[in-house]
């Protein structure tokens, strides 16, 4: 399934793409609907060991496009920051490609919920728990398992990097 990348010398190293994703706060789900239509739909989510995890209500459009297709990407924007003298965005962004699975196992869900709210509430453990205890049975928690993933950055960045010369 990979796509090598055309301006191969743009690529970020497989480290800079988990940095990114790491300290993203929100991304774009990319799912395909019974419909035939492509659905992409943003969400918050946190990453751990390859894994991507984001919380959803128990229905919707996202859950019957995932019944439908297990296969999904997701994109996060790190920078997009217009030059418009030159024409340009001093962009960086990554992709990546999995199979994303709805997390049935209690024990598993919970500590996908815990990671989720750590990212976004890491004070008040106390707190968050409460709040963990009272919203899990309404929340259904997916799982991407990442397969592929690719970060690219605008050649001005590489450059100014000095990380490579332009393709
Ligand atoms: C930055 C950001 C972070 C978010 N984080 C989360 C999260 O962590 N968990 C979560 O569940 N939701 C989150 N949302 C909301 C999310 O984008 C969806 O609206 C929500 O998940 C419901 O999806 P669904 O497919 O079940 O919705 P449904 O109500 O079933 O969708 C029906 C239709 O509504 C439209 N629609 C749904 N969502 C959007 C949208 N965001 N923008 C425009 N049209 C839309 C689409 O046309 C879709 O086909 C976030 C949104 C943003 C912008």
């Amino acid at each position: 399934m990979p796509y090598a990348m055309r301006r191969y010398k743009q690529q970020l190293s497989q480290a800079a793409c988990s940095a990114i994703l790491d300290r993203g706060t929100s991304g774009v789900l990319a799912l395909l609907g019974e419909d035939g239509y492509p659905y992409a739909v943003p969400l918050s989510y946190v990453c751990r060991d390859g894994r991507v995890y984001f919380h959803s209500a128990r229905a919707g459009h996202k859950l019957e496009a995932i019944a439908h297709c297990d296969r999904a990407s997701f994109c996060v924007i790190d920078q997009d920051q217009i030059a418009p003298e030159e024409y340009t965005s001093y962009f960086r962004s990554v992709i990546a490609f999995g199979t994303i699975r709805v997390l049935e196992d209690p024990a598993e869900k919970r500590e996908a919920l815990r990671l989720l709210a750590g990212k976004y509430f890491p004070d008040d453990p106390e707190g968050r728990e409460a709040e963990i205890q009272k919203t899990i049975a309404s929340v259904t928690m997916l799982e991407l398992a990442v397969e592929h993933m690719t970060g690219k950055e605008a050649i001005e960045l590489v450059r100014k990097d000095g990380v490579g010369p332009e393709n």
